[in-house]
């Protein structure tokens, strides 16, 4: 199961919880309030890190001549 990061707006808690997919959209209760807290996107999630400055390439223009 993956791990979620959760973010408690009532009590600025950060927290990670063990979610199945079919869950997600339940919302998560704060461990310390028990609030619902919201689920926060990781970097992990995204599948990669974030501000790494990491360019492809860029644009490559190859001009054949044709004729
Ligand atoms: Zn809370």
């Amino acid at each position: 199961m993956p791990l979620y990061d959760f973010h408690c707006a009532h009590c600025d808690k950060d927290f990670e919880e063990f979610k199945m997919l079919a869950d997600l959209d339940e919302p998560e209760a704060c461990p310390e309030c028990g609030k619902s807290a919201i689920r926060q996107i990781s970097a992990a999630a995204l599948g990669g890190s974030l501000g790494g400055g990491g360019f492809h390439g860029g644009e490559g223009h190859n001009c054949a001549p044709s004729g």
